[in-house]
Order: C-alpha cells, then structure tokens, then sequence
C-alpha cells in the first residue's frame, strides 16, 4: 500500500483509506491488501519512530532504578494493568498508595492497556481498593477495546461483527450501533462485515479457530485484534494463554496479516498521548513514562513512539529471564525497576 493510499486519522495514526469496503469484489481486495502485508494500522504518527528506531543499539543498556526515583522525572505516567498494577484480575495490594503518592506529586497517570474484555467504565468499576474507592475514572482507561470499537465503526464502517470474546466484551460495539454476534451463534449463511478478536474467554478455542479459518478463507473480510498479547499473568507465576496466541494462529492457517490496535502498535500509545498533552502543553512523547512487564508491547511499542520506558520484573518478565529475553529480543528499556513499589 503506498503513502498516497492512506491518510493521518486522529488518534490512530496512518490508516489505509476504505470506502469500499461495502462492494463485495473490491472489498475482499482491499481487505486483503490492508491485512496483507502491511503491518495492518502501524504507520508513524507525531513523536513516533520506526520499528528499527525503536531498537536498542547494543551497548545500550538498561539503567537499574527504583521506581520511586524515578517517576520524580516524568510529569506524566502511562502504566499497563496486568503484570504491574494489576494480578489474577485484581489491584495489587500497594496500588492506592502508589497512586495516592504520585498524585499528591502532581502525576498525571493513565492506564494503557490491552484489555478488551469489557468497557473502559467497566475496567474503572474493577480498579478498587480495600474499601471500595474507584482508582481510576474511566477517561484516564485507554484501552485496546475500546479503539477497536472505534475502527470497526468509523473506519470499516461495520454494522455487523462476529465476535471472539464473553459478552461484555462486546458492549461497546453494540453501545456504537452495531450488531455483535458471538461465534457460538455463527451459523454456515451469517454474513459479517468485520470480525474482532477481543479477548481469550467466552469461547472453545479449538471450534473457534476452525469457524474462523473457514469463514476468513471464504470471505476475507476485515478482522480486528484488540489484544495482541500472547499470555497474561494469572498469580503465583504462572500465565494464561491471550487471544493474540488465536490470532496468530489464525495468521498463520490462513497466511494473512490482520488489522492489529493493541500495545505494541501505535494507536494505543497516540490516543493516550493526545489525551494526556490536553493538559500539559508542548508536552514530548520523552516527557513520558510507559511502565509495564512486556518488552514486545510495552517497551518496543513506547519506544517507537518515543516514549521513555521502564520495564518492571512483577508480571510477566520475571528478573531471571530479562537479560537473555532483552538479548534475544533486541528490545531494551531505558528504565529497569524491580516492580512499582520499590
Ligand atoms: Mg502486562
């Protein structure tokens, strides 16, 4: 697809241009030339560097700093849920403190996450403390979902989408005025305009990867990943298989590339940016910190965009296994922090 063939849309970076994707034979073309290839929605927006760029040279190391120290330097703070605030589903312990001390220092913090199991107002309601006090309102949520969403509508322009995920995940879709069919209610002659993986519970995989394949190898229509992590930690160190692990699976079967808007890619990273340089003008994607437990998604998608990163040893890269990851990813952060509680 070439820069002519796409335009800088607010908040998602460059998407390709659609426009027909109603018509059924230039439909299944473009679907595929968008899904194929392409990289799907990664592109570069303002602030953002290229993949390359957003490699370490060797020799750059990762400095070793606690936490503490270091969110001094960064008036504004984008943090992943799972792995570094959040574990099997809950507020670590020492969050509301955490958040009650940056806050009291003029922090500006948002939550970047993949989660699209549900709303970002149903994420808020889950982030609680002990007695019950929200820790987060829903417009300091930037999820995954939610962007999702906000591509099958605008830019696909979808009425109807076959969804892979448990019911709440599909509530915004049908609170933006689509039909959302989960793929237990697939039937051989349903008919979708879009499909959107959206989180790993609500289905059985393997009847779920076979409806998909078959329908996708008919009808290459656009198909949407909210998540693209492989695994999530689920406490006491171990992990659970993520909806990305079905998504590639499915690219692989069917040899094509779907349209990705979760962490690493840079729509999540854009619209959190936007948001938070609302209230703090001329702020520079340096000025913030991306905190999280992934170096595929946390660190090399904040990195791209020229954000500062820390990677924190609390969820999923345990400290043992940092330094060969890092190596044999080529991905370093700046920052090293045992966790955001040290
Ligand atoms: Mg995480």
């Amino acid at each position: 697809m070439g820069a002519d063939n796409r335009y800088m849309a607010p908040g998602f970076g460059w998407m390709p241009k659609n426009g027909h994707l109603r018509d059924p034979p230039a439909k299944h073309r473009q679907v595929q030339d968008r899904q194929r290839g392409t990289g799907g929605f990664r592109g570069t927006v303002r602030g953002m560097k290229t993949r390359e760029a957003g490699k370490s040279q060797p020799g750059q190391r990762p400095q070793h700093r606690s936490f503490e120290d270091l969110s001094d330097d960064f008036p504004v703070i984008f943090f992943d849920a799972y792995g570094v605030l959040v574990e099997a589903a809950s507020m670590m312990t020492p969050v509301p403190e955490l958040l009650d001390r940056l806050r009291a220092a003029g922090k500006d913090i948002y939550v970047v996450t993949n989660d699209a199991s549900r709303p970002p107002e149903a994420i808020a309601r889950r982030y609680r403390d002990g007695e019950g006090r929200q820790l987060f309102g829903p417009e300091r949520i930037i999820s995954s979902g939610a962007i999702a969403t906000e591509i099958l509508a605008e830019e696909i322009g979808a009425k109807k989408v076959g969804f892979l995920g448990p019911p709440a995940s599909a509530e915004m879709m049908v609170q933006a005025g689509m039909e959302a069919l989960p793929v237990s209610e697939w039937s051989a002659d349903t008919e979708f305009d879009a499909l959107a993986l959206l989180d790993d519970e609500g289905f059985e995989w393997r009847e779920a990867i076979n409806r998909v394949a078959n329908l996708l190898r008919e009808h290459p229509i656009p198909t949407v990943v909210a998540n693209g992590d492989l695994a999530y930690p689920v406490g006491g160190g171990g992990i659970a298989a993520a909806i990305g692990t079905v998504a590639n699976a499915l690219e692989g079967i069917l040899d094509t590339r779907f349209i990705r808007c979760a962490k690493p890619d840079a729509a999540m990273f854009s619209r959190a940016f936007l948001r938070a340089e609302r209230d703090h003008r001329g702020l520079q994607p340096g000025d913030v910190l991306m905190v999280g437990d992934t170096l595929q998604t946390d660190i090399q998608g904040g990195r791209d965009f020229g954000l500062k990163t820390a990677l924190v040893c609390s969820g999923h890269t345990q400290s043992e296994r940092v330094e060969p990851l890092m190596e044999a990813l080529g991905i370093y952060p700046d920052f090293l922090c045992d966790s955001v509680f040290t």
